[in-house]
């Protein structure tokens, strides 16, 4: 009954601040949260949920997602504005619910903070988890980026859902083996590009093994610590791909997955990797490759 009315006030409120000419941003979910800090469980999802994380190209891959599930005629419920806290996906569903808590939509797709991902998600279901990559910048001296994806990982642990992984970051590519039962992991990588390098133009990131702490190997660095990786010692970084994007080519802005070649409207081998985790996302819910390179082809950073 509480929530029953928590929604029926943020709904009242949100009514106002349409009035008002506002969006509101994570204002709903902020006062809803704090009435109740267990109202995630609250609600009937029948969708699949979808959340991207990262340090890097969540907003881009979270609205490239809803964009091109758009495109195939879903409807998709997203935090495309990037408020992207437990309060800010809160007040996305506020938004898209039912006083009784039902979201009706084909699907939900949440950009998410690396840090919240435990948060949202020990109460509401998740199908999907894409992660991307986690840099370090130099004020991480308390190896606060480590502790998140130590975080994640702990999370990971007795998650049973899909994993669609950056396998070129070593800082990802390792929560593929934080739960052995899970068989639902699927690794997007990017071919050696034109512009690749054999030592690493920026310095801190993923030098060392995860696991037994040896320094790593690399064929090549894309950009920074992302690239071909290998541990000499136990062999960590030779995963299986699932999607890897080849014939590289920044000029014509293109590249192919499988059999397709997608044009886009991005000439920079990180939006490159952001596009491959969207196309290995929406391949498992089996969207037409057409529609896809459809969707790719017209997608712009402020498409909603
Ligand atoms: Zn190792």
């Amino acid at each position: 009954m509480k929530n029953f009315f928590i929604i029926l006030i943020m709904k009242i409120l949100n009514i106002g601040l349409k009035i008002c000419g506002k969006h509101g941003g994570n204002f709903l979910g902020k006062i809803a949260y704090k009435w109740n800090p267990e109202i995630f469980k609250y609600f009937k999802v029948t969708s699949p949920v979808i959340a991207v994380t990262a340090t890097n190209g969540k907003t881009m891959t979270n609205n490239a997602i809803g964009y091109v599930l758009k495109t195939a005629g879903k409807k998709v419920v997203s935090n495309t504005e990037g408020n992207n806290m437990e309060t800010g996906i809160l007040s996305t569903i506020l938004k898209n619910c039912t006083l009784t808590g039902k979201i009706k939509a084909d699907y939900l797709v949440f950009e998410i903070d690396e840090g919240y991902v435990p948060v949202v998600f020990k109460d509401f279901p998740l199908n999907t988890l894409v992660v991307l990559d986690f840099f370090r910048d130099q004020l991480d001296r308390n190896g606060e980026v480590e502790s998140l994806i130590l975080k994640i990982n702990k999370f990971l642990k007795t998650y049973s859902g899909n994993l669609v992984l950056n396998a070129d970051d070593p800082n990802v590519a390792r929560l593929g083996l934080a739960n052995p039962d899970n068989h639902n992991i699927y690794y997007f990588s990017v071919q050696k590009y034109d512009f690749a390098t054999t030592f690493q133009k920026e310095a801190g990131e993923g030098k060392f093994c995860p696991f037994c702490k040896t320094k790593l190997e690399y064929e090549y660095y894309q950009y920074s610590h992302i690239g071909k990786f290998k541990c000499p010692n136990c062999g960590y970084g030779d995963n299986p791909i699932y999607k890897l994007a080849t014939n590289i080519d920044l000029k014509n802005r293109s590249f192919n997955v499988d059999d397709v070649t997608y044009k886009i409207r991005f000439n920079s081998i990180y939006n490159i990797y952001n596009l491959v985790a969207v196309i290995s996302c929406v391949s498992l819910y089996n969207i037409d490759k057409e529609i896809v390179k459809d969707a790719l082809s017209k997608f712009v950073l402020n498409n909603r």
